[in-house]
């Protein structure tokens, strides 16, 4: 049978640029779909990060004038990975963060930006390359979802479309004064259109006109048709709730394996385990936290924002040290944020150390080192961090929400009899029962044995692409109505 070919649209793409858990996913799936007969390509806007990482590139199409300048489109491979790249120097040949300026605001012109992503996506849709015209564009978050709605308004023959949303907290808004110049047309204005209280929803766009969509977990997916996660979309969510499915990440394992991982100290599986034992005496060196074989190490890896909760950790730290614990967070973001962890490593030298940046070798030591990685998120649609640390034999201690329960086993009574536990839950997100949850783990913690059985079931546990690849897979045999 002939292979289902899939344009993946994205504004980010591991190990080229990345933010968050979009890059991962949109740099591992296509790998992963590549063994099930799906051909992805994937575009994406040339960053000068991408530019400065590819060697060659072959011209495929110049656009006269594309949003207010000369563009073209390239095609690359970078590591397996086959790439369209739109190159716009007037809206991407800027330095730094792919969506906001030095000064942490958004680019005045992200309405534009992001529409000239998703034209171009729609029109390789209708066929603009010779080369390559896809079956289905998968679009990605809101900077991809003007692609169904350019698709729907030119009603020519086009491909089904999926869209995929990673975090429903950002959704693109725009003014309406956006609407002609990104090629949109009047009666597109409208509440059955991309009109959203009052401006262009991208992301609404997106979901009001994509044939399928999907979110990164189960839970998510039924988390978001309620008003408190539904974030203004629910309504709309819950009129297409038939074409919604939850499908749950995997992350890259080749990236992330601990029996080859160069960052390491000592690389590990979970039949060499006591190697392990390197990174976790490494992990105290480089941070400068106290050599103390007890003490349970929590590490965190994390964009430093409210959602991930770490306001409530903060106010958790007593407790934490009281149990015994030592605290190592890697994170980026919100300034009260860091200055809160900040006065905490002050507070408690040798026991709380935080390193404030984005580090992907010290992400790895840290899932490495920690004998637990905390996730205490308010709303997690997947996660990542989780199946790292699930992988890489540190106990995850995750609030009950979204793609966390999804992926992790609770240490209650009937999963530690049955020798199944892989982690700690906790809900509601709150201070007490995150405190409720150390005090647990600290417990567990102090039986060597339990802890190790809940360690290495982590590390047994199947968190590659290969399950939820044939899901997509699936779901784009649906769309074309071929059989499974
Ligand atoms: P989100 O996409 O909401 O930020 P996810 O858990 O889905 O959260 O994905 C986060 C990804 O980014 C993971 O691969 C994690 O290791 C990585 N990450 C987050 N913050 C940092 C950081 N400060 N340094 C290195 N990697 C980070």
């Amino acid at each position: 049978m002939a292979k289902i070919k899939v344009l993946s649209v994205t504004s980010e793409i591991f190990p080229l640029i990345k933010t968050g858990g979009l890059a991962d996913v949109a740099g591992a799936l296509p790998l992963a779909l590549g063994r099930l007969d799906v051909e992805m390509r994937t575009l994406v806007p040339c960053y000068p990060a991408i530019r400065e990482k590819l060697k060659k590139a072959v011209l495929e199409h110049e656009f006269a004038d594309f949003y207010g300048g000369k563009a073209r489109l390239l095609s690359a491979t970078f590591n397996d990975l086959p790439l369209l790249l739109l190159e716009a120097p007037h809206l991407y040949d800027r330095p730094g963060n792919p969506y906001v300026m030095a000064d942490g605001q958004n680019w005045p012109d992200n309405a534009a930006r992001f529409a000239a992503l998703a034209r171009a996506g729609a029109s390789i849709g209708q066929g603009l390359l010779a080369g390559f015209k896809p079956d289905i564009v998968h679009a990605h978050d809101w900077q991809a979802g003007l692609v169904p709605a350019f698709l729907h308004y030119d009603a020519r023959p086009a491909p089904k479309t999926v869209m995929t949303v990673h975090n429903l907290a950002f959704q693109g808004q725009f003014g309406p004064e956006w609407l002609a110049r990104i090629g949109l047309p009047p009666q597109a204005w409208h509440t059955d259109g991309v009109e959203y209280y009052g401006t262009i929803g991208y992301l609404k766009a997106g979901l009001r006109f994509a044939d399928k969509i999907t979110t990164v977990s189960p839970t998510y997916a039924v988390e978001i048709r309620s008003p408190a996660a539904g974030m203004g979309l629910d309504g709309l969510i819950n009129a297409r709730a038939g074409d919604l499915v939850g499908i749950i990440n995997g992350i890259d394992t080749r990236v992330w394996d601990p029996g080859s991982d160069d960052a390491l100290e000592s690389t590990f599986d979970s039949d060499h385990f006591g190697a392990r034992w390197a990174n976790r005496k490494a992990l105290q060196e480089r941070m400068g936290l106290d050599q103390d074989p007890d003490a349970l190490l929590c590490g965190i890896v994390t964009r430093l924002s409210w959602q991930k909760g770490l306001d409530l950790l903060l106010e958790a730290i007593p407790a934490l040290m009281r149990l015994g614990g030592q605290l190592v967070l890697l994170g980026a973001g919100d300034a009260n944020l860091e200055s809160g962890f900040r006065a905490a490593a002050a507070t408690y030298p040798g026991r709380i150390a935080c390193e404030f940046g984005y580090d992907e070798r010290l992400a790895h030591q840290i899932q490495a080192g920690s004998d637990s990685i905390l996730v205490p998120s308010r709303f997690e649609p997947c996660g990542l961090t989780q199946l790292c640390a699930l992988r890489y034999g540190a106990v995850p201690i995750v609030a009950r929400v979204g793609g966390l329960a999804d992926t992790v086993i609770d240490a209650n009574e009937m999963a530690l009899a049955n020798g199944v536990a892989t982690g700690i839950q906790f809900f509601p997100v709150a201070r007490e029962p995150l405190i409720e949850a150390l005090t647990r783990a600290a417990r567990l913690f102090a039986v060597p044995d339990d802890w190790q059985l809940m360690q290495t079931n982590g590390m047994n546990t199947d968190v590659s692409w290969s399950g939820p690849a044939r899901r997509y897979a699936d779901l784009y045999r649906s769309l074309l109505g071929r059989a499974a």
